[in-house]
């Protein structure tokens, strides 16, 4: 039997477009109960496509206090897996439509690979540089120095 290389969650994809990146997000969508109702996953769903061009996905986890974290994260988180860290486009999406990345997730991007402040992040009406979106990183100080 051939050995079977598991990498889950990594698919190389090449060129990507803005739409299939998207429909990527789009299929994890949906929003499922944990241990109660107010409790949940899925609601949000992000995908992002390395300068590798690798294209990873994740779900956000909403818990009580604040405990859990953004769609966003759990791709990086993804992605970090396989040692890559350079983003070359990314979106995060909900039942309705595409959604900015939040202040959290921003600093997140450009403190993994200071490279990401020139990913490109989808937009509701568009697409902008992640450099556009902070032009003031909260680590601007390691962003010099690194
Ligand atoms: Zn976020």
């Amino acid at each position: 039997m051939p050995d079977a290389k598991l990498v889950p969650n990594v698919r190389p994809v090449g060129p990507i477009d803005d739409a299939t990146l998207i429909a990527e997000a789009q299929r994890l969508v949906g929003e499922f109960a944990l241990i109660k109702p107010s409790l949940t996953a899925g609601a949000v769903a992000a995908a992002l496509v390395t300068d590798a061009g690798n294209l990873y996905t994740g779900i956000n986890l909403d818990l009580a206090c604040g405990i859990g974290f953004c769609a966003e994260h759990s791709a990086v988180a993804e992605m970090l897996k396989q040692r890559e860290t350079v983003i070359r486009r990314i979106v995060a999406v909900d039942e309705d439509r595409i959604v900015a990345p939040c202040g959290r997730c921003r600093e997140l991007l450009v403190q993994v690979d200071k490279r990401n402040m020139d990913c490109v992040v989808l937009l509701p009406d568009g697409a902008v540089t992640l450099r556009e979106l902070l032009p003031n990183a909260w680590l601007e100080h390691l962003l010099k120095s690194a």
